[in-house]
């Protein structure tokens, strides 16, 4: 049996690897060039490689010196943060080169079209032409930015988050058109650097869906370091001007007065596009809904037989380790026929510093579900570890149910967040009491036990706070 992944990000290159691993001959068509996709390329490793280096400045800059280091002549070499960056992306792209080779992965080099449903035209980055026969197909073309009506986009001064991760100088102003994850991590990177930031979002709160009481924490963090936020304000449009500057007028979302905000550089992070354009999917008759994302059932297959999709590219979460996770259960239902992705337990991190990190349930949408819960919470200003590191921003946040104690959501904002939550992803996964993790022995002085004494503030009660 023969199967082809279109697309080499994520879930593309995951379910291949998976597939040969599972005796299936397997290849992996990709345009871009490289492997990894969005992630790996444009998005999580650059992003991550740009926040880390960027917070490293800003403890240079605002924290050693209380910590009893003394820096002088500390200057940003922009040249050299880019040049790592590429070097992280180099590194992980190159190496799923090879995984390829390791597991007898065929990596196809170039634009894969439909020719009928186990037929692909591949337009070959070498200028040749070849078909491809597979008796299975996975779709893993992923997503890219979304634009918006009337602003163009010069990946310069107007900007996708591709455009933001190479920026050639640090901008003196900069509006974020967007409060969610992207925007978020990104207005951070650039104002550790020393730009200032304001973000315009459309909703009343920031972080695209997060817990209501650390959207509010989160911002307030934020905004102590320096970012600016305009919620419930809309974009009427970004122009550039003569001088090489950015106009970008706002109005309240309800209606009023309109403001001219002058920036140099304008990030455009209003969400991303499911990528089905150009395959060919209109001629084979595969089913698209209205935001264009491939329908599949549970077993990610389409309405065409032999036709299976995953990833961006369908509904759900747009994030990587959810479109690994398709990747392999994809696989695995084209060898034998079974596989496993709990939507339940899917994980999201915004790398800031602080971190937030959450899984399963907001407290909103326990309280609509009608089902009774408790909740506990832990300050960071109350862990000894976040006290020895002096770095106790934010808070733990479990939500279970009141009737079973079972950990219905994980809600963290503070150092070390996106580690932590692996922690509540397993107790969701493995249908964890809160009571179970309370019990459960957590080394000391770690940040870790926060998460545990949350989970004693849900059942009974915490011991230091
Ligand atoms: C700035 C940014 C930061 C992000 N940070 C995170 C993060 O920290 N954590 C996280 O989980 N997610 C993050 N994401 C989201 C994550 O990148 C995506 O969810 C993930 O890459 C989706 O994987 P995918 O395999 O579905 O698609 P993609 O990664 O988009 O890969 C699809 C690939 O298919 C190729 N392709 C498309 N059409 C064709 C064709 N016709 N023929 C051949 N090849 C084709 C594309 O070139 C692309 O390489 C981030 C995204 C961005 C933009």
């Amino acid at each position: 049996m023969s199967t082809e992944a279109a697309g080499g990000g994520p879930g593309g290159y995951v379910a291949a690897i998976k597939g040969s691993q599972l005796g299936l001959k397997t290849a992996c068509i990709e345009g871009r060039g490289t492997l990894g996709g969005t992630c790996l390329n444009v998005g999580c490793i650059p992003s991550k490689s740009l926040l880390h280096n960027s917070h490293l400045y800003h403890l240079a800059s605002h924290e050693f010196k209380k910590r009893g280091i003394e820096v002088t002549g500390l200057s940003i070499n922009l040249d050299q943060m880019l040049k790592q960056k590429e070097k992280s992306v180099k590194t992980l792209t190159g190496g799923i080169e090879s995984l390829f080779k390791k597991n007898k992965t065929e990596y196809i080099k170039g634009w894969g079209t439909f020719k009928s449903a186990n037929e692909i035209e591949v337009a070959g980055l070498d200028g040749t032409n070849r078909t491809v026969k597979a008796k299975n197909v996975i779709i893993a073309t992923g997503s890219e930015p979304s634009g918006f009506p009337g602003i163009t986009v010069d990946e310069e001064s107007i900007v996708t988050s591709t455009g933001a991760l190479s920026l050639k100088k640090v901008p003196e102003k900069m509006v974020v058109i967007g409060g969610g994850v992207i925007g978020l991590e990104l207005g951070s990177v650039w104002s550790r650097l020393g730009a200032e930031v304001t973000v315009v979002e459309y909703m009343g709160a920031i972080g695209a869906g997060m817990d209501a009481d650390l959207a509010k924490s989160f911002q307030k963090t934020l905004q102590k370091q320096g970012m600016k936020f305009k919620l419930g304000t809309k974009v009427i449009s970004a122009n550039k001007t003569a001088d090489g500057k950015v106009e970008v007028v706002v109005e309240p979302a309800a209606g009023g007065a309109q403001e001219t905000l002058v920036v140099d550089v304008v990030l455009l992070s209003i969400g991303r596009r499911p990528n089905t354009d150009n395959l060919g999917l209109e001629k084979i008759g595969v089913e698209l809904d209205k935001r264009g994302r491939v329908v599949t059932n549970h077993e990610f297959k389409t309405n065409v037989p032999g036709i299976l999709a995953i990833g961006d590219v369908i509904t759900g979460p747009m994030l990587a380790h959810k479109a690994e996770e398709e990747g392999i259960a994809a696989a695995e239902y084209i060898a034998h026929g079974h596989g496993h992705v709990n939507y339940d337990a899917i994980p999201s991190v915004i790398y800031t510093h602080p971190e937030v990190a959450w899984v399963g349930k907001t407290e909103a949408e326990v309280k609509a579900s009608g089902v009774e819960y408790k909740v506990g919470t832990f300050p960071f200003a109350a862990n000894s570890r976040a006290k020895t590191i002096d770095d106790y921003d934010g808070l733990v946040k479990v939500i279970s149910d009141a009737k079973t104690d079972r950990i219905l959501g994980a809600h963290i904002i503070g150092p070390g967040a996106g580690e932590m939550i692996a922690e509540a992803v397993i107790a969701i996964e493995y249908g964890a009491s809160s009571e179970d993790i309370a019990r459960t022995t957590h080394a000391h002085p770690t940040l870790s036990e926060a998460f545990k004494e949350a989970c004693m503030g849900t059942y009974d009660k915490p011991i230091h706070f």
